[in-house]
């Protein structure tokens, strides 16, 4: 089984000691958010089975209810397009877009504490198909970003052959790469030129 770093999530981990752009619930939801896009990939898919999205599910620590069957994968599935076009749209779309889930989702903000998690937003109940739950966490985490003014900080890897997305939480806006193997990449290719043409 081949399986991806989720880069996102570590950046995550990494950063929330030294600097927290953002609370450590938003910063987490954008990472899920950023690694479940990130599941598809032009030739493959990450999510390709229910056993897949149970490791996912697993990986980001979500709660709540869960179906396990086809539907449930298909409703997460159908997901990834609609939160890459965050990464994509400016601030009037990304308003729009945003809202719009919250919208239909019926989502409605609440407090609340569970298993090890000191209090933080729930704005589905955890009965709510997984999809919704996904969907709704991330529209709430990017309205964090937008009220912030860090829009910014949903970028796209800038490898020439990368189309994931990134979340930068870098101090200084430099995170440019989805993970160490694009910018190990970028930075042979850019090393390589060189030396070629000197
Ligand atoms: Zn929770
Ligand atoms: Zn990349």
């Amino acid at each position: 089984m081949t399986k991806r770093d989720y880069s996102p999530f570590r950046v995550v981990e990494g950063v929330k000691e030294v600097n927290m752009i953002f609370a450590h619930d938003t910063e987490l939801a954008l990472g899920a958010a950023a690694a479940l896009v990130n599941t598809e990939q032009s030739d493959s898919d990450e999510l390709a089975d229910v056993p897949a999205l149970d490791r996912f599910v697993a990986h980001w620590g979500w709660t709540g209810s869960r179906r396990g069957d086809n539907s449930e994968l298909d409703g997460v599935r159908a997901l990834r397009p609609r939160l890459r076009g965050l990464w994509h749209m400016d601030e009037d779309g990304v308003v729009a877009a945003v809202n719009a889930m919250l919208r239909e989702t019926r989502a409605l903000p609440q407090l609340v504490a569970h298993d090890e998690w000191s209090y933080h937003l729930h704005a589905t109940p955890p009965d709510a198909p997984l999809a919704d739950r996904m969907l709704v966490e991330a529209a709430m985490a990017v309205v964090d970003v937008v009220r912030s003014g860090e829009l910014d900080r949903l970028r796209v890897c800038e490898a020439a052959d990368c189309d994931d997305v990134v979340v930068d939480l870098s101090k200084n806006h430099s995170r440019r790469y989805c993970s160490t193997s694009c910018s190990n990449r970028v930075n042979m290719a850019a090393f390589r030129a060189r030396r070629s043409g000197a």
